[in-house]
């Protein structure tokens, strides 16, 4: 049995009065879907929802997200090719940024025209988009597995009679080589290809040295702490002894250093006061147990071209990761994680990051439950306020609120 059927969320779905019908929009026409970023759209600020969805108010686009659409072209295009067994080369994925960005200028012209700001002029926005598409190829790609869809479409109706259905395109489906090492109480702790060991957290005086000195964060030179670390791991020689001999060099090295004060502050690297030291430290989990192997995972991964990394907190309630994970679940295809693979924005150099998250049954329930209750509660506000009066706003803190296309001609957003 599938494991979101029972029990059914259309029979949950009568708890939040799940509307069969959708209102009718601008051109006439009655909404029949709601997507994952409608979904996070109306939850952020209902009048803004109100705004695009329902009156069709389009706004200019902006450079950072011409650029992002451009990547997200570019590197379907390599997947697409990948699953058809054509390997495309860097130069080519650059190429079809290149035309992938051409092509959205074009398009835009078209339309309301791309609002430049004079912080991100439009060549430079090319070329950091350009920069983004090879930290993606370089740091992203190697790692996120063999593609085996790229942009499907699902459609599911979350009540057999609901004329409307939920929609969502996920980047890319894909299988991937995992390592997981399993601990004597049966705990699994997963490795993803290419990312750091995980790690178990053991209180200071359990731990072993040379991961206390890679803990501290006392005033040494980052650069010796590692270094230090990295010699104990590699030579297992002991730890006061590598600090010592590592202070002498650095002190040799830095001009006008005098050996004595160094010596002395790394070994209090060694043996930090109480005060100073982490509660606790974390030490790889080959420290604990030789029961590793690598399982194939099966997942759902989407790229964002973002300016700050996706937090775990924020990808483990994230709205379109429970709907692209329960379509996943619905089709029966088993376990299943969801990645954002990101390239982080800046202008001379993108870095990249990978978050991962998970949903149980009962989170994967809640996140189509969400939905009904977003559709209720635009089937409600259009009952009560209609189509042309303010549909209540973003919370006063709200980030969207600032970077909001409405703003200027919002009761709320021109205040603020
Ligand atoms: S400015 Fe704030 S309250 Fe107004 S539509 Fe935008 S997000 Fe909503």
């Amino acid at each position: 049995m599938n494991a979101l059927a029972e029990p059914p969320v259309a029979a949950h779905a009568g708890q939040v009065g799940l509307p069969l019908d959708l209102p009718v929009r601008y051109d006439g026409q009655r909404i029949t879907h709601l997507s994952a970023s409608s979904v996070t759209a109306f939850i952020a600020c209902p009048d803004a929802w109100r705004r695009r969805y329902l009156l069709g108010e389009r706004t200019q686009p902006d450079g950072v997200m011409v650029l992002g659409r451009a990547v997200d072209e570019a590197l379907t295009l390599l997947h697409t090719d990948q699953m058809a067994g054509v390997a495309m080369s860097a130069d080519q994925c650059l190429d079809a940024y290149r035309d992938a960005w051409n092509t959205e200028i074009e398009s835009e012209a078209d339309r309301l025209g791309i609002n430049w700001s004079d912080e991100l002029p439009e060549n430079r926005a090319f070329d950091m988009g350009l920069r983004m598409v090879q930290v993606a190829l370089r740091e992203l790609v190697p790692r996120l597995g063999t593609a085996t869809s790229v942009q499907r479409r699902f459609e599911r109706r979350l009540h057999p009679d609901a004329t409307w259905t939920l929609i969502g395109y996920p980047d890319l489906e894909t299988v991937r080589e995992q390592t997981c090492w399993t601990l004597e109480d049966g705990t699994v702790l997963e490795q993803d290809t290419g990312e750091e060991m995980p790690t178990i957290g053991v209180p200071w005086d359990d731990a072993p040295a040379g991961y206390r000195i890679a803990t501290y964060k006392g005033p040494l030179d980052d650069v010796l702490v590692s270094r230090i670390a990295g010699l104990h791991l590699l030579d297992e020689l002991d730890a006061d002894r590598i600090a010592e001999r590592l202070a002498c060099e650095l002190a040799d090295a830095l001009p006008g250093s005098k050996p004595g004060p160094r010596r002395t502050q790394v070994r209090h690297v060694v043996d930090p006061p109480p005060s100073k030291r982490p509660d606790m430290v974390p030490v790889p989990v080959w420290e604990f147990t030789g029961r590793r192997e690598v399982v194939q995972v099966a997942g759902v991964a989407d790229y964002k071209m973002k300016g700050k990394r996706v937090t775990q907190a924020r990808a483990d309630t994230d709205v379109q990761a429970g709907l692209y994970l329960a379509d996943w679940a619905l089709s029966g295809r088993g376990p299943a994680d969801f990645r954002f693979a990101q390239v982080i924005r800046d202008e001379e150099r993108p870095t990249h990051a990978i978050t991962r998250t998970k949903r149980n049954n009962a989170q994967l329930r809640a996140a189509l439950l969400r939905v009904c209750s977003v559709a209720t509660q635009i089937d409600a506000m259009y009952r009560a306020l209609g189509p042309d009066r303010p549909w209540g706003f973003a919370a006063p803190d709200h980030w969207k609120c600032r970077m909001c296309d409405y703003a200027p001609t919002c009761p709320i957003g021109s205040t603020r």
